[in-house]
């Protein structure tokens, strides 16, 4: 394994060990055309969505790294291009996984490239796949990966399939296939490095793991998470949507995990956690312990609906990260 695989790996052993419903390598993969050249992909891990045209492919995350394969064969049958652009949401195994595959995917020279001087002939390491992410996800990536081994002198081998440019900006936008592409940067949601993609001429937003239409939000707080980001990103997703005028359709929302949805499963979605995150602050006002919160199932009416046998984030832990968080913030 190479180096960025073997700390993806750990996490990913961590998330299996955790009972991991998350991350099913194993599932069959099944495309679905959302609207215009937005295309998702589900089966890889997380959410793949892919953005097709003339300039060649977008993709935003790459699924688990066991699914790259069959997640490039899908890719292929969509399109023949080159896959130019990979923006990664955020830094889970289950949606980087499968960089360092992509990175490696067969390439295109590219004409602006040149070798430096002394290396002649080199091939660019990182054609033709630009991969972009926040600065945290690249900063977390790169804290991870061992120290250097004898012998190894570190340079593009090492760093392959990590995000090659990052931004740091509230914002990143670009345009590519015909379409303004803008990335979001949701300060402290899921982890610290959340990014919403909005398709704006398609009118589709990826929005990672803070959206979970099906399942409770992991507030991931060792990686910088937390439930007022939460509340906040999903608050800025509703921004950038505009139902139908039935109230159905419009823009499109490609979530972390699950079905297609559009504005009405994110207020759905936001609405369940604002009564959450209000229950468990009332249940601290009342000096009430984590352990008597639980107890208390502040959840329990919305468990039938976020929680089964395979729930990676049980009601449990979903009102810990709540409580956590508003602790935290005294
Ligand atoms: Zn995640």
């Amino acid at each position: 394994m190479r180096l960025p695989s073997s700390f993806l790996g750990s996490i990913a052993a961590l998330f299996v060990l955790a009972g991991g419903g998350a991350i099913r390598a194993q599932q069959t993969i099944e495309t679905l055309r959302v609207q215009h050249n937005v295309y998702a992909i589900f089966g890889a891990g997380g959410n793949v969505t892919v953005q097709i045209g003339d300039e060649g492919v977008l993709m935003v995350d790459s699924g688990l790294a066991a699914s790259a394969p069959a997640l490039l064969a899908e890719i292929r049958q969509l399109s023949p291009r080159p896959i130019r652009f990979l923006i990664n949401t955020h830094l889970h195994p289950d949606h980087v996984g499968g960089n360092v595959a992509f990175s490696q995917a067969p390439a295109e020279p590219r004409p602006d490239f040149a070798p430096l001087a002394g290396a002649a002939g080199a091939a660019d390491p990182l054609q033709p796949l630009n991969i972009i992410a926040h600065e945290r996800v690249l900063s977390r990536m790169t804290a991870a990966l061992p120290p250097l081994t004898a012998g190894q002198t570190g340079g593009a081998e090492r760093l392959r399939g990590m995000p090659i440019d990052e931004y740091f900006m509230p914002t990143k936008d670009m345009h590519f296939n015909g379409e303004a592409v803008v990335l979001y940067h949701e300060p402290n949601a899921h982890t610290d490095g959340d990014t919403v993609v909005l398709f704006r001429g398609s009118d589709v937003v990826s929005a990672g793991d803070l959206f979970t239409p099906d399942a409770y939000p992991f507030i991931d707080i060792a990686n910088g998470g937390t439930i007022q980001g939460e509340i906040a990103a999903l608050n800025h997703v509703l921004q950038l949507t505009v139902p139908g005028h039935t109230q159905e359709g419009g823009t499109y929302v490609i979530p972390g995990h699950g079905r297609i949805c559009d504005e009405a499963d994110v207020v759905e979605f936001r609405d369940m956690i604002v009564i959450v995150r209000d229950r468990v602050q009332d249940m601290i006002k009342k000096k009430m312990t984590l352990d008597q919160i639980k107890a208390a199932r502040p959840t329990r009416d919305y468990d039938p609906q976020y929680v089964t046998a395979s729930s990676f984030v049980k009601a449990d832990q979903f009102v810990e990260a709540v409580y956590r968080g508003l602790n935290d913030k005294k």
